[in-house]
C-alpha cells in the first residue's frame, strides 16, 4: 500500500505544472567516491545524484586530483575531453583540460592541472595545507565557469543559463567572477548562483595584495575586502587588509544556504559567525537552511558490504553480532552487554576532541567500552594512542581516515558520541541513526536539528525522540548525558530499542533533500531571476 501511495504521490508531481527542471553546475573541492576529506565530499557526491534523478541536469565541476595512491583509481574511467583551455589569472595564462565521467546521471568533469597532482589530500600534505591553494582554486573557478560554455557533454553544452551551487570558500569566486566578469559583457544573464556554505571556519583569507592574481576587475576589491581587528595584526605597522574569498561569494551570490537550519542562524551570531556574522545577517532574507540526506544506499545495515552481520528495524539480532565482531576486531573484551560508546571524526577542535581527552578519565571509570576513530591533529593523535595504553581494556584510538571501518564501528557501536563545539550540519549522527546506535550529541547546528532529544514521558510513557542533545558543552553535562544514555541502555531494555527503532525509521534520504532544495532556494533563486529580468 505505501508503494502504491508512492506511485500516485510520484505521478500527481510529474502532472504539477510548476515543476521546472534547470542545467546545474555544482562546484565543489570534493566530491565522493572520487575525493573526500569529508561532509563537503560526501554531499557533492550525492545530491546532484537526488537532483539528477529529479529531472534536472546535473554537471559537477571538481579537480582531478592524483597524489600516487591507489585512490587514483577513482578516476580512472573519466576520459580526457580533448579540450585545453586558457584561463587568466595569476600574472598568465594558465593551461587547464576537463576530464569527464558520466555516471547516475551526473556529469563528473575534473579539471586537471598539474597543481592538482601531488602527495597529501585535496588541501595539504603532513607539513600542513598548501601554500598554493589560492592558486589551486581560483583555477577551479575560472575553470568552472568555462565549463558550461565550452564542453559538449553528450553532444550539446550547458549553455548561459545556468544554475551554479558552489560550495564553500573554494568555490567562492564564481558567483564574484559572474557578476564581474560574465555578466557585465551579457553572459550568464539569465544564470544564478547559490552560496552553500559547509563551515564559516574556512574563509580563503590571504594578503590583500594577492587580489590582483585572481583575474578579477580591479573595482571589485571592495567584495572580497576584508580587514582584520587590531588584536589579530602580526605587528604596528600591519593593515590588517586581506582578501577574503567567502565573503566575495556572501557578497555576490544571488542565494546563501548552509547545511542545517540552526546553522543557518547560528552564522548570524557573534559566537558563530567568525566576523562575517554581519554581513550574513544583512542578507538574512535570502539564507535559508537544509539539512543534508546521507547516500542511504552506501550506509545501510541490511545489506553494508563492510559489515560482517546485517540487520533491519524489523530484525535487529544482527547489530549485537556486529558488535561481538567489532570488540573482536578491535581486541577489546567480548561482552555483549557492556555498552559501547564511539566517535568518528577529524581530530579537530570543532569537533570538542579537547572535552572527550578531558572527560575520559572519569568516563573510563564506567562500565563502558570507548573506540574512537580519526586524524587530524597530531596532539590528539598521540592522546588516542597513549590513552589506548593506559585503559587496554575500555578503550581503542584509532589513528587513521578508514571508511570500512567507520561502518563497522557505526554498526557496532550503541551509542556515538558528538560534543562538536559546531556543526554545519553533521553526517555520522545520520549513519549512527540509521544503523540504530543512539547518538548523544552537543545541542549545537545540525546536531540540534536531526537528533530528537529523548522524552520519556512522551507518547504515554513510552517516550519519543532518538537520542540525547546535551548543552552547555562542558564535560559535566557530557559525562551526564552519557550516564544517562548508559542507564537507559543497561536498564530499560524496551526503552533502549525505541531508541533505536524510531532513528532507524527516519526519512534520511537525499530525495527529501533534493526536494526541499528545489522547494526553496532554487524556486527562489529562478524568482530572483525573474525579479532580475
Ligand atoms: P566534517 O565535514 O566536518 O568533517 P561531517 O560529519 O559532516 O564532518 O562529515 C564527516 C564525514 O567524514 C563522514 O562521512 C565521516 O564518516 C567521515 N570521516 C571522518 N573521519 C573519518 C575517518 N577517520 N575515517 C573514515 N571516515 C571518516
Amino acid at each position: 500500500a505505501a508503494d502504491a501511495e508512492d506511485k500516485i504521490e510520484d505521478i500527481e508531481e510529474e502532472k504539477t505544472p510548476t515543476r521546472v527542471t534547470y542545467n546545474i553546475v555544482f562546484v565543489t573541492s570534493e566530491a565522493a567516491p572520487y575525493s573526500k576529506t569529508g561532509g563537503l565530499g560526501d554531499v557533492c557526491g550525492s545530491l546532484p545524484i537526488a537532483l539528477a534523478r529529479r529531472g534536472h541536469r546535473v554537471m559537477v565541476v571538481s579537480p582531478r586530483y592524483l597524489n600516487g595512491t591507489p585512490a587514483d583509481k577513482n578516476f580512472e574511467h573519466a576520459v580526457d575531453l580533448d579540450r585545453r583551455i586558457k584561463l587568466s589569472c595569476f600574472g598568465g595564462e594558465q593551461e587547464v583540460a576537463f576530464f569527464h565521467e558520466y555516471k547516475e546521471g551526473v556529469d563528473w568533469v575534473f579539471v586537471d592541472h598539474p597543481s592538482y597532482h601531488r602527495p597529501g589530500n585535496p588541501y595539504g600534505d603532513i607539513h600542513g595545507a598548501f601554500g598554493d591553494n589560492q592558486f589551486r582554486f581560483t583555477l577551479l573557478c575560472h575553470a568552472a565557469c568555462e565549463a558550461p560554455l565550452v564542453l559538449p557533454l553528450g553532444g550539446y553544452t550547458y549553455g548561459e543559463k545556468c544554475l551554479f551551487l558552489v560550495n564553500d570558500w573554494h568555490a567562492g569566486l564564481v558567483p564574484v567572477l559572474l557578476a564581474s566578469k560574465y555578466r557585465p559583457f551579457g553572459v550568464y544573464k539569465d544564470s544564478r548562483s547559490i552560496l552553500i556554505i559547509h563551515n564559516l571556519a574556512h574563509q580563503g583569507v590571504e594578503p590583500a595584495a594577492t587580489y590582483k592574481n585572481l583575474g578579477l576587475p580591479s573595482e571589485w576589491y571592495g567584495a572580497l575586502e576584508w580587514v582584520f581587528p587590531t588584536w589579530a595584526r602580526t605587528h604596528a605597522l600591519d593593515t590588517g587588509e586581506a582578501v577574503n574569498i567567502l565573503k566575495g561569494a556572501i557578497v555576490t551570490a544571488d542565494r546563501l544556504l548552509t547545511v542545517s537550519k540552526g546553522y543557518a542562524w547560528e552564522i548570524t551570531t557573534v559566537e558563530g559567525g567568525y566576523g562575517l556574522q554581519e554581513l550574513l545577517s544583512s542578507r538574512r532574507s535570502v539564507l535559508n537552511g537544509i539539512a543534508n540526506g546521507i547516500d542511504v544506499a552506501e550506509w545501510d545495515p541490511s545489506s553494508d558490504q563492510h559489515i560482517a552481520f546485517h540487520y533491519s528495524a524489523d530484525d535487529l539480532s544482527g547489530k549485537v553480532q556486529c558488535k561481538t565482531a567489532l570488540q573482536k576486531e578491535l581486541g577489546l573484551p567480548i561482552r555483549p552487554e557492556c555498552p559501547l560508546i564511539g566517535f568518528i571524526g577529524r581530530l579537530d577542535y570543532q569537533k570538542g576532541i579537547d572535552l572527550i581527552r578531558w572527560a575520559t578519565p572519569e568516563l573510563m571509570q564506567y562500565d563502558v567500552q570507548f573506540v574512537m576513530l580519526g586524524s587530524g591533529d597530531p596532539l590528539y593523535e598521540d592522546w588516542m594512542r597513549s590513552a589506548e595504553a593506559a585503559y587496554r581494556d575500555k578503550f581503542r584510538g584509532w589513528v587513521g581516515f578508514n571508511v570500512p571501518i567507520s561502518h563497522r564501528i557505526t554498526a557496532g557501536c550503541d551509542i556515538l558520541l558528538m560534543p562538536s563545539r559546531f556543526e554545519p550540519c553533521g553526517l555520522n549522527q545520520l549513519y549512527a541513526m540509521r544503523y540504530g546506535t543512539v547518538p548523544v550529541v552537543h545541542a549545537t547546528g545540525g546536531l540540534r536539528d536531526t537528533v530528537e532529544n529523548f522524552n520519556p514521558y512522551a507518547a504515554e510513557g513510552s517516550g519519543e525522540g532518538t537520542g540525547w542533545t546535551f548543552s552547555p558543552l562542558t564535560k559535566e553535562s557530557m559525562l551526564e548525558a552519557l550516564r544517562i544514555a548508559i542507564m537507559t541502555y543497561k536498564e530499560y531494555k524496551p526503552t533502549w530499542e525505541g531508541l533505536m527503532k524510531r532513528g532507524m525509521q527516519r526519512d534520511l534520504t537525499w530525495e527529501s533533500a533534493a526536494k526541499q532544495y528545489e522547494q526553496g532556494p532554487i524556486i527562489l533563486a529562478e524568482f530572483s531571476s525573474k525579479e532580475a529580468g
